[in-house]
C-alpha cells in the first residue's frame, strides 16, 4: 500500500522543481527570440557597421562557406544552406578588423 502524503510530496518536489526552472525556460525563450530578432533586423538593413572604422559592410555577397565551400548569394547573417555553418564574424572591407556578426 502506497503512502498518500508521500505521493503529493513527490508531486509538489516536481511542481517546485518546474517553478524554479521556469524562468531559466523563459529566458532562454527570450534570448533566442531576441537573436532571431537581430538577425531578421540585420538582413533587412543589408549591412553591419564597423566598429572601427564607421564603414557598411555589405552583407548580401556572394558568400563561400568555409565549411563545406558552398557559394551562393545570400546575407552573412543567415546560416549555410547546404551545411547551416554560421559565421560567427566578417571582415570589414574597409579596415580589415573582425566585425561579430550576432
Ligand atoms: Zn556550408
Ligand atoms: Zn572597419
Amino acid at each position: 500500500m502506497s503512502d498518500p502524503t508521500k505521493k503529493v510530496s513527490s508531486i509538489f518536489s516536481t511542481l517546485v522543481l518546474y517553478v524554479l526552472a521556469s524562468p531559466i525556460f523563459a529566458l532562454k525563450a527570450i534570448g533566442s527570440f531576441v537573436r532571431s530578432y537581430r538577425t531578421a533586423t540585420l538582413v533587412r538593413a543589408g549591412f553591419l557597421r564597423c566598429s572601427a572604422c564607421g564603414r557598411g559592410n555589405r552583407l548580401d555577397v556572394l558568400v563561400t562557406c568555409p565549411r563545406c565551400s558552398f557559394a551562393e548569394f545570400r546575407s552573412l547573417a543567415l546560416p549555410c544552406s547546404e551545411c547551416g555553418y554560421v559565421p560567427g564574424f566578417l571582415s570589414c572591407t574597409g579596415c580589415g578588423a573582425s566585425v561579430r556578426l550576432p
